[in-house]
C-alpha cells in the first residue's frame, strides 16, 4: 500500500494513478499513455512536482487558491476545528459557531440587500441549489411555470446534472441525457470570436438584447431567471463589452425575472472586487459561490440570497426540502472564515485593483505584440490571450485546440501553469502575486509563446 508519509518514486506513483484513478474532465487513455504530473508540494505562487521542478501557479489551482498556497493561518484554523469539532450537520435545527460566523462575515461583503448563505459543497452544488430555489420561489408566488432559466452558450455552471445543463458546453450536452427540461441558451458576449466586423459596443448590446428576445419567445409567465458569469471563466475568459450588462440589468428589472450571478470564479476578489457583480454594478437576486470562499483549502460553496427571495420562502415556503450532508461542514466553514479574515486583514482586493492588477493587465497585453497573439485581455487578475494564424483577421487554427495543448505543454515546461481552452491561453494567479512574481509568468509566457511559434510554424500551421 503507498505510505504517505514516505512517497514512492514518480514512475510508481504515475503507474499507480494510471491503474485507479479515474481524472475528471480527462481522456483516460491518452492521459494513461504518458501519466499524469505528480504535484507534491505547494507555497505562495509556486507548486514543486515529485521530480522538485518549481512551477509557478498561473491558475491558482483551479481559479480557486486566491490567497496562495500554504497559508499558515487557514491550516492551523482548520487544525483547530477539527480538534473541536470535525463534523457536525446542519439538518435538524442544529448549527455551530464556524457556520454562524461564515453566514455573518458573508453578510458584511455582499451587496446590501443580500445577507443569507445556503452552504454547499461546490459550485456545481450551489447552481444545482439555485435552480431548485428558484423554482421554488415561484411556485409559492402561486406562478409554478415560471420554471425556465435562460442561460448562455459556452457558459461553464458546473458538472452536476442542473450545473451542466445549465452551462453551455455542447461537448458536455452530448453525455449523459442533459440538458434537464426548462434551460434555454442564448448567446455569449465573445467579441473577439463572434462580434465579426461590429464594434465591440454594438456587439455587447446585440448579444444583451438576446435575453429580451428569448424572454418574448418563451413567454415571460414561464421564464424563472437569468443565470451568468460576470467574466465567463471556463470558456475562455470571455470580458463582456462595457455595454453588456447595463442592458442585461435593464431588461432583468424590466421583466418579472431574476438574474443569478454565478460568482464561483468572479467572486472573493478575482476582479478587484468582493464579487463580480460589484465591479459591474449589478444587483443580482442570488450569487452562487465556491472556490475563492476558501482559497480552495476545503472544499465549500454558498448561495447567497437576497432579502426578497429569503421573505417569501420563509411566509409561504414552508420546509425546502434539499441540503447536503456537507451544507456547512464545520472544518469547511471555518477555513473559509479565516481566509476572509485574511483577506480583509490584507487588503487583498486593494492589491488586486491598485498593485498587481495593473502591473500585470499592463505586461499581459503586451503579448499582443507577439506575431500568435490576436489579441490580449485581462480585468483584476483574469486573462487571457488568443492564438491566431493571423492577426489582422482573427482567423482560427484550422484544427481547433491543437495548437492551445502544443503552447500548454511548453508553459508546463518553461515552469509555467497556464491552461488551454481551445486555441485560448489563459491565466488566473494567486491575488496575492507580487511584482517580481508577475515579471517572472510574463518572462515565462513570452518564452512559452516563442517556442510554440517555431513548432508550429515547423508544422506548417502558421
Ligand atoms: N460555476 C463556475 C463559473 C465555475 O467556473 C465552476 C468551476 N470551474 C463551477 C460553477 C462549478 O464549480 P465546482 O467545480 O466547484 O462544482
Amino acid at each position: 500500500m503507498m505510505n504517505l508519509g514516505n512517497l514512492p518514486t514518480t514512475a510508481e506513483m504515475k503507474a499507480l494513478d494510471a491503474a485507479h484513478h479515474l481524472h475528471p474532465f480527462t481522456d483516460t487513455a491518452g492521459l494513461n499513455k504518458k501519466g499524469a504530473r505528480v504535484i507534491t508540494r505547494g507555497k505562495g505562487v509556486y507548486l514543486w512536482d515529485s521530480d522538485g521542478k518549481k512551477i509557478l501557479d498561473g491558475m491558482a489551482g483551479l481559479w480557486c487558491v486566491n490567497m496562495g498556497h500554504g497559508r499558515q493561518e487557514i491550516i492551523e484554523a482548520v487544525r483547530r476545528q477539527m480538534t473541536d469539532l470535525a463534523y457536525y450537520n446542519t439538518f435538524f435545527q442544529t448549527t455551530h459557531p464556524p457556520a454562524i460566523a461564515l453566514a455573518e462575515s458573508l453578510a458584511s461583503i455582499t451587496p446590501s440587500h443580500i445577507n443569507r448563505a445556503f452552504f454547499t459543497g461546490s459550485g456545481s452544488e450551489s447552481n444545482d441549489t439555485v435552480v431548485r430555489m428558484v423554482r421554488h420561489f415561484w411556485a409559492c408566488q402561486g406562478k409554478p411555470e415560471k420554471q425556465i432559466f435562460i442561460s448562455r452558450r459556452n457558459a461553464y455552471h458546473g458538472s452536476t446534472m442542473a450545473g451542466a445543463s445549465l452551462g453551455g458546453m455542447a461537448a458536455m450536452h452530448a453525455q449523459g441525457g442533459i440538458p434537464i427540461p426548462g434551460i434555454a441558451h442564448i448567446d455569449q458576449p465573445y467579441w473577439y470570436g463572434e462580434g465579426g466586423d461590429m464594434s465591440p459596443a454594438e456587439f455587447g448590446l446585440a448579444r444583451a438584447r438576446q435575453l429580451e428576445e428569448a424572454i418574448d419567445r418563451l413567454g415571460e409567465n414561464n421564464v424563472a431567471a437569468f443565470i451568468a458569469e460576470p467574466v465567463q471563466g471556463a470558456g475562455g475568459v470571455i470580458i463582456p463589452p462595457d455595454t453588456y450588462w447595463p442592458e442585461i440589468s435593464r431588461i432583468c428589472r424590466e421583466r418579472d425575472i431574476l438574474l443569478v450571478a454565478d460568482e464561483v470564479i468572479n467572486g472573493f476578489g478575482r476582479l478587484g472586487t468582493w464579487f463580480g457583480s460589484d465591479h459591474y454594478g449589478l444587483r443580482p437576486d442570488l450569487m452562487s459561490t465556491a472556490k475563492g470562499l476558501s482559497s480552495g483549502y476545503l472544499p465549500i460553496g454558498a448561495v447567497l440570497v437576497s432579502d426578497r427571495i429569503v421573505e417569501v420562502l420563509e411566509q409561504k415556503g414552508g420546509e425546502f426540502f434539499h441540503g447536503y450532508t456537507y451544507s456547512g461542514h464545520p472544518a469547511c466553514c471555518a477555513a473559509a472564515v479565516e481566509n476572509l479574515r485574511l483577506m480583509r486583514e490584507e487588503n487583498v482586493l486593494g492589491h488586486v485593483r491598485t498593485v498587481a492588477g495593473p502591473y500585470l493587465q499592463e505586461k499581459w497585453k503586451g503579448l499582443a505584440e507577439h506575431p500568435l497573439v490576436g489579441e490580449a485581455r485581462m480585468l483584476g487578475l483574469v486573462g487571457a490571450i488568443e492564438l491566431t494564424p493571423n492577426k489582422a483577421t482573427r482567423a482560427p487554427f484550422k484544427n481547433p485546440g491543437e495548437v492551445g495543448l502544443i503552447t500548454r505543454d511548453f508553459s508546463f515546461e518553461n515552469g509555467l501553469v497556464m491552461r488551454s481552452v481551445w486555441d485560448r491561453m489563459i491565466i488566473s494567479p494567486p491575488l496575492v502575486i507580487t511584482r517580481g512574481e508577475i515579471d517572472e509568468l510574463i518572462e515565462k509566457a513570452w518564452r512559452t509563446l516563442d517556442m510554440a511559434h517555431d513548432k508550429i510554424r515547423g508544422m506548417g500551421l502558421c
